[in-house]
């Protein structure tokens, strides 16, 4: 293993700092997705800030929003009284990601934050360019079957992981990105909308958020609306166990009077960012509630996609499963 620096942040400004004076410096708390990459040779990073002192962890419900620290661990969301209540497709989506044991020590920050699952990244005997930029892509004419549908480039493919992040994504989120300054300041603290968040690779898929050097995730803030409370998450993946998605999808419809007045639709699995599904909820939107309207939301889930050689089966999934959470919410009602 190569040598590296390692310093425990006694403050958000404190993290910054110690970052920013430490170029390639990477944020530890839960470790539960750096320390394996690590292990394997996936990434060596020359200096380690670990953040799990700071006071992050905090679940905050207010009357139109509900703030999640980002060093609140997803055991603790996933069972927070409010959070099922006011935005179960959150609670579903945390408890449909890993396992009991990995839930308890990882973090909202850290699942927004997890790498890819694309075998050929975390594999350092082929080319990826995420992994090392320039160095060509294994999975273009590869193994491309559990690889995007949507928002791919001619440098990566690859799915992003996180079904949380699908979850906040249908749910309006805004992500606060705090730096060395304050609020307002240039290089300071900003909030950021999830769906601005991710970036699609392009030709640098090593960068894969809008986090600048020395900038961490502060919290995740969730609108409390309506459309939040009826709000699902479903996930297929090979082992129900415990797997990530092949393709999933969360769901959000307000309806009044037999009439979608309003629907937010996004999908895992399919993209190289969470993606939403804007042709599923222009379908919906002043539709009346029921087969006909679902059916059309289904069928415009895959406005857009362009598979691959081996990921095709994918389209189908996903309609299918559109079809299922709208059919379960509407069940709900
Ligand atoms: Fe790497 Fe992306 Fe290609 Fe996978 S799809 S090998 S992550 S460049």
């Amino acid at each position: 293993m190569r040598p590296f620096d390692y310093a425990r942040a006694t403050s958000v400004r404190d993290a910054c700092e110690l970052a920013a004076a430490r170029p390639g410096a990477v944020f530890v708390a839960g470790g539960t997705d750096l320390v394996p990459l690590w292990k394997d040779a996936v990434c060596a990073p020359p200096a380690v800030i670990d953040i799990t002192r700071l006071s992050l962890d905090a679940v905050e419900v207010g009357d139109r929003e509900i703030a999640i620290g980002a060093l609140a661990r997803m055991t603790d969301v996933a069972d927070h009284p409010v959070i099922r209540a006011a935005t179960p497709a959150i609670a579903d989506a945390l408890c449909a990601s890993a396992s009991g044991q990995l839930r308890n020590a990882a973090t909202i920050g850290g699942n927004l934050l997890q790498r890819t699952r694309c075998s050929y990244f975390r594999n350092v005997g082929f080319p990826c360019n995420k992994r090392a930029p320039a160095s060509g892509c294994a999975a273009l004419g590869g193994h491309d079957h559990r690889h995007a549908i949507f928002g791919a480039s001619e440098h990566c493919t690859a799915t992003h992981a996180s079904d949380l992040a699908v979850a906040l994504l249908a749910l309006d989120a805004t992500v606060d990105v705090l730096g060395r300054g304050g609020p307002g300041d240039a290089g300071g603290d900003r909030a950021v909308a999830l769906a601005e968040f991710f970036v699609l690779p392009g030709d640098r898929p090593d960068r894969e958020t809008v986090l600048r050097p020395g900038e961490l995730i502060g919290a995740i803030r969730v609108p409390r609306t309506t459309l939040a409370r009826r709000s699902r998450y479903l996930k297929v993946r090979d082992r129900a166990s415990f797997d990530f998605a092949v393709v999933s999808v969360a769901a959000a419809l307000d309806i009044e009077g037999g009439v979608v007045r309003e629907a937010r639709l996004a999908a895992g699995g399919v993209g190289t960012t969470p993606w939403r599904l804007r042709g599923s909820e222009q379908a919906l939107a002043g539709a009346r509630s029921g087969a006909q309207a679902f059916a059309e939301a289904a069928a415009r889930a895959t406005d857009g996609a362009r598979p691959l050689g081996h990921n095709g089966f994918k389209l189908e999934l996903l309609r299918r499963c559109v079809r299922r959470v709208l059919d379960d919410l509407a069940g709900g009602a």
